[in-house]
Formats: structure tokens, sequence, C-alpha cells
């Protein structure tokens, strides 16, 4: 026996039509609005819209206005009688959906769309853009990065010999400039280096992680006078730990230093702490009260040539998580505009 409705159409089930993270909906023209008359599957009703938020009720009812207008545009399209497939997010899930116009007697009378969740294919393709990337960087790195190292090294030491000699003072502080973007040039050639070969590079050994931070913070002293920020070491147990030394000492370097450029609006301590969390693993925690990160700007920061600064090269989270990968250990941010920045590095004491 068929089901009809009201109007004589078939009644459909739809909960044979909800896709596995989809769902269903349907909509109708009423005064030049698109009132939603369904919706269905646990995809949205729980995590993202509830039920009663939907039905009744217009898109801009229940969405932001722009994403709600977007939307609007296929709705039109799929009542002038068109099959409209586009992609969607709220939020961080994102979607594609279809419209699917019912017409009857050469009118459309309703649209019935379907929606797939797609969250996870997007992440592989932004993972897959990213490790593309990663490939071309590593390239390029390769290709110059060696050609750069030797005359740069020259460059450097006979920089360093002339401002020994040089006795007047602008000649002085043009040479200590030299020095200074010199340095820099190094920096980013290292970091290229460290990118086309990161494996090779690796040698592990027991050390003490107290005192590589320690030696850390050490170096980085006089860059902390200067700026009037002090810093905070709180490390109550002593750590031993499988680890190739200079590794996380670049990471802790980049860390620190982030935190050091996050600060010097307000010139407020950091904090850097020493955890033993388990038998297996410790924690180690970064804490500034500087600028902090929007959501946005978190989600970029461990991309290839991300950086919001002049003199920035983008590449030390990038290499920074590489490091910790490669340590079998998980680097997290969190952070909070205006109130700061806090860093955990959990890693294990001894490696597969
Ligand atoms: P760079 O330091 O060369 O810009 P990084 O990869 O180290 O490159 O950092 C990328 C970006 O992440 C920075 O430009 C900055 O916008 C953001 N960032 C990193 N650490 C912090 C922090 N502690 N506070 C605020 N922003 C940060
Ligand atoms: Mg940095």
């Amino acid at each position: 026996m068929e089901n009809k409705d009201l109007h004589g159409f078939n009644i459909v089930n739809y909960h044979e039509l909800i896709p596995r993270n989809g769902f269903v909906f349907r909509f109708i023209k009423k005064d030049n609005d698109y009132i939603h008359t369904f919706v269905e599957g646990s995809f949205i009703t729980d995590t993202l819209t509830p039920t009663a938020m939907v039905v009744g009720h217009t898109l801009l009812d229940f969405l932001p206005k722009k994403q709600a207008l977007q939307k609007l545009v296929y709705y039109e399209r799929a009542w002038d009688g068109d099959n409209v497939t586009y992609e969607g997010n709220i939020d961080d899930v994102h979607y594609v959906a279809s419209l699917n116009p019912i017409e009857h007697d050469g009118e459309v009378v309703e649209v019935i769309g379907t929606a797939f969740d797609i969250t996870d294919q997007k992440r592989n393709e932004a993972k897959i853009q990213e490790l593309e990337k990663l490939s071309v960087v590593g390239e390029l790195a390769a290709g110059i990065a060696h050609e750069i190292r030797n005359p740069l090294t020259s460059l450097i030491g006979f920089t360093q010999i002339l401002k020994e000699r040089a006795n007047d003072d602008p000649m002085q502080s043009y040479l200590g400039i030299m020095m200074d973007e010199l340095d820099r040039i190094n920096d980013i050639i290292d970091k290229f280096m460290f990118i086309a070969q990161p494996d090779k590079t690796v040698e592990i050994k027991v050390y003490s992680i107290n005192s590589i931070i320690s030696n850390v913070i050490e170096s980085m002293e006089k860059e902390f006078a200067l700026k009037g920020i002090s810093i905070e070491f709180d490390d109550d147990t002593l750590i031993r730990a499988e680890c190739d030394r200079s590794l996380i000492t670049k990471v802790l370097q980049n860390l620190i230093q982030n935190a050091l450029e996050a600060t010097e609006q307000n010139s407020e301590d950091i904090k850097i702490s020493l955890k033993d969390i388990s038998e297996k693993h410790y924690l180690i925690q970064i804490t500034d009260k500087g600028s902090g990160m929007t959501n946005e700007r978190l989600k970029k920061i461990f991309e290839p040539f991300y950086t919001t600064k002049e003199k920035g090269t983008g590449l030390g989270l990038m290499i920074n998580r590489r490091i910790i990968q490669l340590h079998q250990g998980i680097i997290d941010f969190k952070s909070e505009v205006g109130k700061g920045t806090e860093v955990k590095i959990t890693l294990p004491k001894t490696l597969n």
C-alpha cells in the first residue's frame, strides 16, 4: 500500500534517506522566505543545530548572516528548478550538500536537501597540501642551502675580523648591523638545511632535561635583560631522558624566542616548568602573558612560512613540531588574545 500525504504526494520514509554522517532537510517557499519543514540526521541535530531551531525557520534564523545569504543563493537556484550541489561548513564541520527540487504540475513545490559530513576529507586535503608545500620547501632547501653556506661562512668570518679592527664608531655600528643580518641569513639557512634532511642529524643519548633547559635560558639571558623581561624556571624534579640535545635545544630556543617576541609590548614574565607526569613521560611548559593569538591564527602557526613578524621566517614552529614528532612527543598550543600563550610539550623518557 502506498502512503500519500495531503497533497497526494508519496510519503517517503526520510529516515532511509539519511546518510550516515549526514542529514536530510526539506524546505518550501512561503511569502518569499524559504522555510524549513523538516530536518533529520544526528550529524546535524546533535552536533550543530537542534531540530527545533531549523524546522519552521529560515536560514537567517539559525545561521550567521553571511553564511545564510550564501546558502540563500543555492536555495533560490533550487527553487528555480536546478539540482544544486555545494560545499558548506558550520564552524569546523565541513559538509557537501545537494538540493533536489520536487515539481508538481511543472512548479517546484518543495526542495529536498541531503548533506554529508566531509570534515575528515577536508582535513586530509589540508594535510596533503601542507606535505606538498613541505616537499617543495625541502627540494629548494637541499638545492641552495649548501651553496649559500660556504660563502656565507667566509662573509661572517671576515666581517667579524673587520669589526674587531675597525676603530671608528659609525664603522663599528655598520659592521654590527652586518653581523646581525648575516646571523639572520645563517639562521634561515640552518632551518632550510634541517628541513632538507631532518632525520640524518638525529643523535639520541640520555641527557638531563633540566640542564638542557637551563643552558638555553642562560644563552638567552642577555636578550631577556635587554628587553626587561624575566624568565622563571620551575624545575623541582630532575628528569633524565633520551633525546637529541641540539634538536631539543633548537625547539626551546624558538619557543622561548616566540614567547619573548610576544611579550615585548608589556614586559610580563615568562614561565617555564618541567614536570614528571608519569613513569614514562615528562612535560615541558612555556607560558607567556604576551599578545596571544586568535583561533584563526592558532590553526596556521605550524604552516611553513606562516609568520606575523616583519623579520620572521615562519619556519620555527614547523620545525619544532617535526622535532617533537621525531621524539615521539606532542606539542600543543593554548592561547587567548590579550592574555597570552601556553605551550605544552609532552615527551617520552625513552624512545623506541
Ligand atoms: P616566526 O617566529 O619566524 O614568525 P614561528 O613558526 O616560530 O615563526 O611562529 C609562527 C607564528 O606563530 C608567529 O609569527 C606568531 O604569529 C605566532 N606565535 C608563535 N608563538 C607565539 C606566542 N608565544 N605568542 C603569540 N604568537 C605566537
Ligand atoms: Mg619563531
